[in-house]
């Protein structure tokens, strides 16, 4: 949805909306939702609100999909990119934590959706947090499945130790 800044009345608006941003690498199978109160001082448009939804991700641990969901909320401030100069951007920058800017008199909501969203993506999506991931050995899921592989987990830092323990052996 678009919104025209020029048509924000002065006691402001409240929309809710349904969208499905395309996001490249992300599969979303249900619509996302947006609570939005929008409120304008002079060309500055503030948008707070609540984004939720879900996305499907693969767990890093066991490379099963699994459904994702995301709620979080936005507050951002909007001004217009044609009207500000590079210092006004720069000090824009370092007094509040989130800026963005629109053109054309124009704010796109969808972008919200999708800042919200690829902001809340985990670096290592996790089916769930206990999740024991798969065997490193033969590739059993270890969730489902309790294999016979001795696997020996060393911590790097304990593997270099073992390394000069076992050099100062040699040596001694
Ligand atoms: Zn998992
Ligand atoms: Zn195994």
């Amino acid at each position: 949805m678009k919104i025209e800044v020029f048509d924000i009345p002065e006691e402001g608006l409240d929309i809710e909306l349904e969208e499905t941003p395309k996001i490249e690498g992300v599969k979303i199978n249900k619509s996302f939702k947006a609570i939005l109160r929008i409120e304008k001082k002079g060309a500055e448009v503030f948008i707070k609100g609540i984004v939720s939804g879900e996305v499907e991700l693969q767990c890093s641990r066991c490379l099963k999909e699994y459904t994702h969901p995301i709620k979080t909320l936005v507050e951002v401030s909007y001004h217009p990119l044609e009207e500000l100069n590079r210092e006004e951007l720069i000090e824009l920058k370092k007094d509040e934590m989130d800026v963005d800017f629109y053109r054309e008199g124009l704010i796109d909501t969808d972008d919200i959706i999708r800042d919200q969203i690829l902001l809340n993506i985990p670096m290592k999506p996790l089916c769930s947090e206990t999740c024991k991931g798969l065997c490193p050995v033969c590739g059993t899921d270890l969730n489902e499945f309790e294999c016979r592989c001795e696997v020996k987990e060393i911590d790097p830092r304990m593997a270099v130790l073992q390394k000069l323990l076992r050099r100062m052996r040699k040596n001694g």
